[in-house]
């Protein structure tokens, strides 16, 4: 679990900005739910047999009453409770996103941590293909905002799951086919053979692979309509001009998952590939005791995004302030906050220096700030009613400014 502190946090804000911009002009509502959910939820809600309910969980009694909670490992069941308790669906379908910690018991490593952060997304009450490929759309948008280029830095996979019955026909055979080779899986996948074989294909075991590759493909059990879904995703994607790679070893554990899967994946965070992945869901909110919607979504992890982003020096602007207050004397202090106020009122960010010290002392921190521009509240100054405004970044000459009227020369110093 991580601080983040100045002056890593000023990138976590950049991308937080983008993505509140980019989720209002899609539509998108803002919504939070609570950390802390009955661990029931996230046993329905994700499936007992899946990585994050057998071992990634962090549970815990209440002392008080005995309840089993759990910190959420994801946001999507949190935000399908809500939306059942709230009935929120009554008036019609929603977009909804919704950002916060999250929590899993995992080893961790570069891009893997306890407590991390996602992005969350979900479109309920949808069911056609239309919202999937805006959702997907929607990822593309925030990769160009923060300068990643889609295909080369960030790669789209994309798969369907077709339905539950279709699965279950791929299931029987995928089953054949396992046991047929049964001697040569590992422990995991011996495991998994009869609870979960979907998850064989997922397994990163180099030496059950040529089993694995051989295995007969969900693609091949789709019906119309399932196709007929996929393509229309994939219609909106190609007219977008959105490269994507059909993975056809993208799955998702549990019964309710169905149709559209994606995962936007990157080379730049060794095994920690995927930055942000969804799919369709239709089967979730029943389960959760909901009147039966369908529903879709995705996940982005956040520090994986940052150290993407740094890995390809992608920055963000500066959260350098536009000026650095001086103030010299105790004497000038009244004066020279009303005039910065004055100032951060019409928009320009200032940084007052506090705490004393000479003016060498001073000018130093307004260099170390990266202001552009020293704003001087010296006694001589105040005398006169002027501050004295000096660029930093040797751009023109030292002047000053009436005191009093600072919203008239505000706009010079965010030029
Ligand atoms: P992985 O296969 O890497 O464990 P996952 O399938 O468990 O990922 P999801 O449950 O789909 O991941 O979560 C969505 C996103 O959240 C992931 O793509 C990833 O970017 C991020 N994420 C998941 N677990 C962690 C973690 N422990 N630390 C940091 N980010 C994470
Ligand atoms: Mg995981």
């Amino acid at each position: 679990m991580n601080d983040i502190l100045p002056p890593d946090s000023a990138r976590w804000e950049w991308v937080e900005e983008r993505v509140r911009a980019l989720m209002q002009r899609y539509g998108y509502a803002n919504l939070r739910t609570p950390i802390v959910e009955p661990t029931a939820l996230f046993v329905r809600g994700l499936g007992e047999v899946t990585d994050i309910v057998e071992k990634e969980m962090y549970s815990f009694e209440d002392s008080m009453n005995g309840d089993k909670l759990t910190l959420r490992p994801e946001a999507t069941a949190g935000i399908v409770r809500a939306m059942v308790e709230h009935n929120a669906l009554y008036n019609g379908p929603l977009r909804v996103w919704t950002s916060g910690a999250m929590f899993r018991h995992e080893r961790p490593q570069k891009g893997r941590y306890r407590q991390f952060h996602q992005i969350d997304v979900e479109a309920l009450g949808f069911a056609g293909p239309d919202v999937d490929a805006e959702l997907i759309l929607l990822t593309r948008a925030l990769w160009r905002e923060l300068g990643l280029v889609e295909g080369r830095d960030v790669k789209l996979e994309l798969n369907s799951l077709g339905q539950p019955a279709e699965r279950e026909q791929h299931r029987v055979a995928l089953i054949a086919h396992f046991e047929a080779h049964a001697d040569k899986l590992d422990e995991d996948a011996k495991r998994r053979l009869h609870s979960n074989p979907l998850r064989i294909l997922d397994s990163k075991n180099p030496a059950i692979q040529p089993i694995v590759d051989a295995a007969p493909k969900l693609m091949g059990f789709l019906g119309a309509e399932s196709l007929a879904h996929f393509n229309a995703v994939r219609a909106v994607l190609d007219a977008a001009g959105l490269a994507y790679r059909i993975n056809p070893r993208l799955v998702r554990g549990m019964d309710y998952y169905n149709l559209t899967v994606f995962e936007w994946v990157t080379e730049h965070l060794g095994s920690q590939a995927t930055v942000c992945g969804g799919g369709r869901y239709d089967g979730l909110i029943a389960q959760l005791g909901g009147k039966p919607a369908p529903a879709v979504g995705w996940g982005l992890g956040l520090e994986r995004l940052l150290l993407l982003l740094e890995a390809l020096k992608l920055q963000g602007p500066s959260s350098a302030p536009h000026a650095y207050a001086i103030v010299p004397s105790a004497s000038t202090t009244v004066p020279a906050m009303m005039a910065i106020e004055a100032l951060r009122a019409a928009g320009v960010s200032v940084l007052m220096h506090a705490g004393g010290g000479g003016m060498k002392a001073q000018f130093k921190r307004a260099d170390a700030s990266g202001a552009r521009f020293a704003l001087i509240f010296g006694d001589d100054e105040l005398a006169q009613g002027v501050v004295a405004v000096k660029p930093l970044r040797g751009e023109g000459e030292q002047r000053t400014r009436p005191l009093t009227a600072a919203a008239d020369w505000a706009a010079e110093l965010l030029a």
